[in-house]
Parts: structure tokens; C-alpha cells; sequence
């Protein structure tokens, strides 16, 4: 099958891709015998050699541990880590760095907020307003809240195409509503939801924001003060960054009044057997020895999108949507799930004529080299939404350019063929 003679206008992007994917080494890889296609960017972003470096630097020449030490070495660590913090905050364009901890990832964000604010601030008739749309790790810990406090979740319904209905949104707001937790970008279908007007609206009852940015802060530009979230939650290694650390930007006055999450080493100023008195931000949600190698890879990756630049990498990625959303169309008995206006580069999609299961379809596609991915994308509730169990998606990165999508195409004709 050759490429198609598309309707899909040429690049008007500026972006050198063939210049980008030589700083991939994993890139140039093969498997099972051919060139690796990577379409599972909403899962893991893969890592440049920048990153690659600044970790393997750390690990060589600067490694020890953080803030207790006054020897050289363990200035030199603690000055990186603190540095790593400093480029978060202008990245997030937070008011100052210790309003971005560091956690795990995403879920650890979330988790924090919601055992921590959660546990101190709701109370029994209070209601937390989720989406169909969210990542369980964006469910789960509000249900783990809700059960300890007699909060009620309650659930803003999405059309068809996969967009939050936001009349049906208002209508759930009430005085009642106390947070507000919605992603910014869906990772199973793609939807860029409107949170700008979602958090204008939540304050406007007097309710606070949590915005899950694991799926937005690699496309496009954050602003966590001009959006007005209170709390902001993102994943290193959907950001070009190593696995095993993330973020959480919260407002100072909110971070201030809300108790420790974990309790230990480094996130103290006194401690007796009968009192213990925290630090300030942000060591009081530090504690114990951190992820340091992971923040000091994580500020790599984010000067790297930087000098790259995100309106770049954003338009890259929307052409790119474009070109496959037109390829996987003209593919018979394929639908596409999540037609939303606005999408960043994710195509789910299921196979009904033939009939073919996602999981063969992803073992099928693995066979020829190329990465996608297949399930329920940790949204049962979404698949629910649309009838289904599982879809296969393939999410694109900075690094995807339609030779990739064309592997894709031509593969799943193949299957298609197969099938019948
Ligand atoms: N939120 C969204 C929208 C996600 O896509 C993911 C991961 O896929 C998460 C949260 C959780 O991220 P992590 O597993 O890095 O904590």
C-alpha cells in the first residue's frame, strides 16, 4: 500500500524531524528483525541523549545524597536537585519553586492531594467532581477520599465525540462541589478538554482545581498561573524525562495549610518524641532521600523541549494527527474512537469488520516492529462510556513522522487482510 496522494497538505512545520530522531538512540533500534515504529508516547515518552547524559553524569561524577551533607559533592547534588526545581517553576510558570514538589509521577500527585487536602478538607455531603474522561489514577484516590471522609463523587458526562458536555458540567458545580479534578489532555482518546473555562467556572462556587497535565505538558505550553490551578499534576517520563518522577504544583497558601504527606528524614525542623514540627515548603512534602538522579534528568528534559520549543513540537504533532486521523479512515472496518475539535496526537481505534481483538491486533503490529498500545488505558469507566473493553492507540511524539504512520497503515491493512 503506498502512501496515500493526500488531500493532507506537506509539513508547514519547521521542525528538522530527521534531526530530532538522531538524538533517539533507541530510535535506530531494531525488533523482531525490523525498524522500530514508536507509537506509545502517551505511555512513555522515549529519552534524547541529553537526558541520557545529565543522568549518566549525575551517576558518574555528583552523585550523594541531598541537603545534609557539607561536603562538596553532596552540595554539588543538592544544588542540581534545587536547580531541577527552579526550571520545573519556570517551565510551569509557577510563582516560585517551592511550590513544585517533587513526587513520583502523576498518580503520586494526585495521591498526594487527595490524602493530604482531602482528608483535612472534605467532609460528609461535600462533593468531588471528576470526568468520564479520567485515568483511573485520577479516580481512584477520590474514591479512597470519599470513603474516608462520606464525600460523593460525582461524574461530568462526555458526548459521543469524546468532549465533556460542559452545560452538564455547570449544572453538577453547586456550592456542594469543593474540587474539581479533570486532565488536561485524555490519554485514551486525545481530547484537549477546555480547562480554562472548567477552573473559571469551579471557582466561581467556591471550589478548587486539580488539573492532570500528564498528557498536556509535552504539546504545548503550561502556564499554571494564568490557567489559575490550584494544584497541577505531570510525569517525567511523558515528557522526553526518566521514569520514577513527577511533579505537583499547588498554590503556597493551600500547600502551607494542608498536612505532611509521609513522615521521616528531611521533612522536619524539630523533632522530640512528643512533637514533631515540619519544614516549609517544600521539604515538608519531601520526605526521605528523593528521586535526584530522576530530577536532575527531568530539568534536562525539559531544557531539551525548550530549546526545541513547544509550539513546534505542538503543530508538529497536530499535522501528524491529521495525516494518520486521514490514513486510519480510509482503512475499512476501522473506527475511530474520540473525534473530539481538539486533539492532541492520539488515534484510538477498534477493529469491527473483521471483527479483529485489539490484543491480536497489538501482538500482529509487534511482529512488525511497531509499538502501539492495546486495553482499557486505565479508563474503564471511558470504555464503558463507548460500549467497549479495549481500543488499540497509537500516541505520536516530537520524534513520529509519517513514514511511522505509513508503517502503521500498512500494517493494519495487512491485518485487515488477513482477517478476511
Ligand atoms: N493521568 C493520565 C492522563 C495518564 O495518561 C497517566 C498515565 O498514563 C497518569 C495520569 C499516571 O501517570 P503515572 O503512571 O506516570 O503516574
Amino acid at each position: 500500500m503506498k502512501p496515500l496522494p493526500s488531500s493532507v497538505e506537506t509539513p508547514r512545520t519547521s521542525l528538522d524531524v530527521a534531526a530530532v530522531r538522531a538524538q533517539f538512540p533507541i530510535l535506530h533500534t531494531q525488533v523482531h528483525g525490523r525498524p522500530l515504529v514508536y507509537l506509545d508516547s502517551a505511555a512513555s515518552t522515549q529519552q534524547p541523549l541529553t537526558v541520557i547524559e545529565a543522568v549518566s553524569t549525575y551517576h558518574r561524577a555528583q552523585h550523594a545524597n541531598i541537603h545534609r551533607g557539607v561536603y562538596e559533592l553532596s552540595q554539588t547534588a543538592t544544588r542540581l536537585y534545587e536547580e531541577a526545581r527552579a526550571t520545573v517553576a519556570r517551565f510551569l510558570n509557577a510563582a516560585e519553586p517551592a511550590e513544585c514538589l517533587f513526587t513520583r509521577g502523576a498518580t503520586e500527585s494526585i495521591n498526594l492531594v487527595a490524602s493530604t487536602w482531602g482528608r483535612a478538607n472534605l467532609k460528609p455531603g461535600d462533593e468531588i467532581l471528576l470526568s468520564t474522561l479520567e485515568h483511573h489514577s485520577n479516580i481512584v484516590p477520590w474514591q479512597m477520599v470519599a470513603q474516608a471522609t462520606g464525600a460523593r463523587i460525582r461524574v461530568m458526562p462526555i458526548n459521543d465525540a469524546g468532549e465533556i458536555l460542559m452545560d452538564e458540567y455547570r449544572r453538577l458545580l453547586s456550592p456542594r462541589t469543593r474540587l474539581v479534578a479533570v486532565n488536561q489532555v485524555s490519554n485514551a482518546l486525545g481530547t484537549i478538554n477546555p480547562v480554562r473555562e472548567i477552573i473559571i467556572d469551579a471557582h466561581a462556587v467556591g471550589a478548587l482545581v486539580l488539573i492532570d497535565g500528564a498528557q498536556w505538558v509535552a504539546h504545548g505550553r503550561t502556564d499554571v498561573q494564568a490557567l489559575d490551578a490550584d494544584f497541577y499534576a505531570f510525569s517525567g517520563h511523558k515528557l522526553y524525562g526518566p521514569t520514577g518522577i513527577g511533579v505537583l504544583y499547588g498554590k503556597r497558601p493551600l500547600l502551607d495549610a494542608m498536612p505532611p504527606y509521609q513522615g521521616g528524614g528531611d521533612m522536619i525542623e524539630q523533632v522530640t518524641f512528643e512533637l514533631t514540627t515540619y519544614a516549609p515548603l517544600p521539604g515538608k512534602f519531601e520526605a526521605g532521600t528523593p528521586n535526584i538522579s530522576g530530577a536532575v534528568g527531568l530539568a534536562a528534559a525539559i531544557d531539551w523541549v525548550e530549546s526545541i520549543g513547544l509550539e513546534r513540537i505542538g503543530a508538529h504533532e497536530q499535522d501528524l494527527l491529521r495525516y494518520a486521523t486521514e490514513r486510519m479512515s480510509a482503512i475499512p472496518g476501522l473506527t475511530i474512537k474520540g473525534t473530539a475539535q481538539r486533539k492532541s496526537g492520539v488515534l484510538s481505534w477498534v477493529m469491527v469488520d473483521p471483527p479483529i481483538a485489539t490484543l491480536d491486533l497489538g501482538t500482529q503490529l509487534d511482529l512488525r516492529g511497531i509499538c502501539i498500545r492495546t486495553g482499557h488505558h486505565c479508563c474503564q469507566p471511558l470504555m464503558d462510556r463507548f460500549g467497549v473493553t479495549s481500543t488499540a492507540r497509537a500516541s505520536m511524539g516530537v520524534y513520529n513522522n509519517r513514514d511511522d504512520i505509513d508503517r502503521l497503515a500498512e500494517a493494519l491493512a495487512e491485518c485487515v487482510a488477513d482477517a478476511r
